[in-house]
This record gives C-alpha cells, structure tokens and sequence, in this order.
C-alpha cells in the first residue's frame, strides 16, 4: 500500500500472491512479449506480469493511511498528502532515471518528504560515516563521520545505530570500528562481518526476430519490462545438476532510449535507413537473474594498503563461483537460445563455456550478505531483527542481514526486513530494553 506495486496474484508456489486489493493492476503486454508468451507456453514456461514499484493508478489516499497508521492523525495527514503528492505512471519515460511525478518508488521522493514532514527527521548532508562508536556498556553510541566539504572529522550520538549503506559499505564501516572492545571491527565477534557476500546469478542472450520487422509504427514505451517469466522448473530440480533456480526478464520492441536496429549491418545512405526501418523493433534480449548460494571464498576484507582520500580503509573482494552458479548461467543461456528458435528468431552466440557465461561478480548490482542473519550469534552477525548480536542496539537494515539471495531482486526484501526490524527497534525502546 504504501510503496504501490503492480503485478498480478497467478497462484505460482515461485511468486506467492498478495493479499486481496494490495497489487495495482499492472500494464498490458506489448505485442513482442504476447509473442514470446504464445510461442513458449508448449515449454511449460510461464509469461505473467512483472511485480513493479510503479503507480498504474494513484494512491488511494483516504484509507491507506488510516490503515497503515491507525489511531495517529498526523502521521495519516501527513501520509495523505504525499500520496496525493504522488501521480499514476504516464508509460513514457525511462523510469531508471528517475521519476519526476512521484509514479515509480524511490526513497527520496516517496520516503523522505513524509518523513521531514514529520519535524522528527534530521539529514546530514555530505558526512561520509567512518565508524560506529561504542560506550563502556557495549552499546553503539553514535557514529564518527567526515565532512566532506570541510574535511572535519565529526561525530552524531544515538539511542541506537543503524546502518544501511549498501551491503559493502555497511561492511567497511563495521570492520573500519575497532576499539578495545572489538579489535576486529564491531560486532564481528564471529569473524564473519564481510563474509558470504553475494550478488545475483546473471546471463543474457539476444537475437533478432523477423517476425517483428517492418512492423506498423506503434507506441511500445512503459515503464520497463512489463512481464517476466519466473523459476518453472521445479518438477525437474533433480535432473539440472544445479540447485536453486532464477527468473528470466526480456525486452522487445521499438524502445527509447536503447534504439537498437535489430541488426541492421554497418552501413550508410539509403539502403542503411532502409534496413534500419525495416530491423528497428526486431531485437529481443533476455536476461536471466538467479539464485547465488554464500560461500566461504566470497567475502570482503579491509585493504591493509589502500584508503579512501578521507584516510579510511576500503574494501578488497575475492570471490568465487560455485558449480551451481557456473551451470545455472549456462543453463540460462541455453534457455534463451531455445526461446528465441521457438519465436523464429536468430540467437545471437552461447558462450563456449559455463565460466564466459555468467556476469562478472558484482556485475548485476544486487549485492547483499556481509553481516548475515541468523539464529546462533557464534554462526551469524544478526539476529532476526537485524540487531548485531554482539551489540543489539546496532542495526543493520540493507541487504547485507541477507544470509541467502534468492533470484528476486532483493530491494523490496531489503525493504520489508528494514520495516520489520524498526517496528521491532521501536518496541524494544518503548519497552526500555533500548
Ligand atoms: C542501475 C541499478 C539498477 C538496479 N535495479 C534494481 C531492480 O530493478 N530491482 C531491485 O530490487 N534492485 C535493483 N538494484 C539494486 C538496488 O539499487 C539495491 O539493492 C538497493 O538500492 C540497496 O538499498 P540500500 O538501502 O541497501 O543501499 P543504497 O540504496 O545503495 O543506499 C545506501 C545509501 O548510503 C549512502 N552511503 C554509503 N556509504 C556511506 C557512508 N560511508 N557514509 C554515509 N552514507 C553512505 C549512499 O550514498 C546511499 O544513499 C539496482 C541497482 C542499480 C545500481
Ligand atoms: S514510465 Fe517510469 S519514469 Fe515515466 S512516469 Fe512511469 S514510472 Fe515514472
């Protein structure tokens, strides 16, 4: 309700419906992507609206806010208006850079005007955390930052701590948190700040499609995929040779501001615009996004040379794929290039091996682990608040809590555990355990 996001319940065990009246109802499918749905079905291969933090229709700021905020008139005024603030998607500019109506979900539109008008928010520009402190009780206390425009060290006191700089990040500055107390940076007593990082599972092939060429001038535009294909296979889990599974993404059609020419060859004149009129629209692309198990090679650790230009250590990776990662990737591939002979299309090459077909670590920026969640304060960093076992006061509330990715791309989930984990905090402070 508060966020807005269109999809669909399909009673899919791999994509769990919402509750009734949560989902917005999502866009059409473009004409390339009905194709594509057409074609596959004999696969067993579902095609079914994307879940997207987007605004089809505007908010129904009369009773979300009662129901998100019962018995708090102010926080359900002040909700109101930034819902009303907020304006249904108009399907024609590229929503990865940014929403100007307030339509697509982002923290700095959506989260933080509320929240500053509440009078209880206070942002620090350009301060660049160092580390978190922590008084001769144990607990967190404040957080030592540098300004960056005057290059000052400061530092802001708490009740409680929380990080949420991106799962990296958030690793730095605990390991860069050393004291008496912590020598190996706090809330590490388990050794595992920085460890079983990971990142999502990624491959893509493209190709082109006849059956799209020369179509009749038609407005494809939305806001970016409008359907998906997720994880099909489970019947079949024991003959893959890989564990877990991933969900596939794809594009068609004549898009701004990626203007492919469907592989219209290098050329000029007339005979050039004219194949470009001709393949414009005609390419397809898939992207498969999976599931990464953690292990013990995939982690970060302060570099013992290097340091930012504040003088504080930053981070050096070293990472390594498992088989179930490597042949998922070339399982994606191969998925893609049977889709798109299924379509009548020309595949563009499969990579010769697992090792060239899977993204570069890192490379899908869904980066998550590094202090991971769990029941036992000897085998994880948090608990299942996201408070550091070794310091419960100290928060954790970005992907780095993850103690697994699955092939959902982990923003909304970053996000429902922050909300959980600060209804929780909030508790624990009314209570006085805070
Ligand atoms: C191009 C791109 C596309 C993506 N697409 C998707 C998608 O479609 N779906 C999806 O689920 N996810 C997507 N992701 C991933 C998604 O952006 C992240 O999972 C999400 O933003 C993580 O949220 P976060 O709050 O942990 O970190 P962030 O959103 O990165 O926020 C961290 C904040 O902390 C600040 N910060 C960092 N270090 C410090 C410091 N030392 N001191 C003070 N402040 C600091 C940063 O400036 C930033 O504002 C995408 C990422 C990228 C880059
Ligand atoms: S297409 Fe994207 S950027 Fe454009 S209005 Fe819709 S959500 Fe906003």
């Amino acid at each position: 309700m508060l966020v807005g996001v269109y999809g669909s319940n399909e009673g899919l065990e791999n994509t769990p419906d919402s509750p009734n009246g949560t989902l917005l109802p999502p866009p059409k499918a473009r004409a390339g992507e009905l194709y594509v749905k057409k074609h596959i079905a004999k696969f067993g291969l579902p095609v079914i609206p994307i879940h997207r933090a987007v605004l089809s229709t505007r908010q129904d700021h009369v009773n979300f806010p009662k129901r998100l905020h019962p018995n708090n008139a102010k926080a359900q005024r002040i909700l109101a208006e930034a819902m009303q603030a907020r304006a249904a998607c108009f399907w024609a500019t590229d929503c990865g850079r940014g929403c100007s109506i307030k339509a697509n979900y982002q923290s700095t539109t959506v989260h933080l005007p509320p929240a500053l008008a509440t009078g209880n928010l206070d942002i620090l520009c350009n301060a660049h955390a160092r580390e978190v402190t922590v008084g001769s009780d144990g607990k967190a206390n404040g957080v030592i930052y540098i300004d960056k425009v005057t290059g000052q060290e400061r530092a802001v006191k708490g009740r409680a701590v929380i990080l949420a700089a991106s799962s990296g990040e958030t690793a730095r500055i605990l390991l860069n948190s050393k004291s008496n107390r912590f020598p190996s940076g706090v809330a590490n007593s388990s050794g595992l700040v920085g460890k079983y990082i990971m990142d999502t599972v990624g491959a893509s092939l493209g190709g082109s499609v006849p059956a799209f060429e020369n179509l009749p001038v038609h407005n494809e535009e939305g806001a970016g995929t409008h359907v998906y294909i997720p994880w099909w296979l489970y019947k079949e889990a024991s003959k893959l040779g890989f564990a877990r599974g991933y969900h596939i993404e794809f594009g068609t059609g004549r898009r701004m501001p990626s203007l492919g020419t469907g592989g219209a060859s290098p050329g000029y004149g007339k005979s050039y615009k004219e194949e470009v009129r001709q393949k414009y629209g005609a390419g397809i692309g898939f992207a498969g996004r999976g599931e990464m198990i953690p292990n013990k090679d995939s982690f970060c650790e302060l570099d013992p040379t290097v340091k930012d230009k504040w003088g504080i250590s930053v981070l050096r990776f070293n990472w390594k794929w498992s088989d179930h990662e490597l042949k998922q990737a070339a399982h994606m591939q191969q998925t893609f290039h049977m889709i798109i002979e299924a379509i009548g299309g020309k595949p563009g090459n499969v990579s010769r091996t697992k090792e060239e077909a899977i993204a570069s670590p890192g490379a899908i920026i869904h980066e998550v682990g590094g202090g991971i969640m769990g029941p036992d304060q000897r085998t994880s960093v948090t608990n299942q608040w996201n408070q550091c076992w070794d310091v419960p006061n100290l928060l954790l509330n970005d992907g780095s809590a993850f103690c697994s990715n699955a092939d959902k791309n982990p923003t909304l989930t970053i996000m429902a555990l922050a909300w959980r984990a600060s209804d929780h905090l909030i508790e624990e402070m009314r209570k006085g355990n805070i």
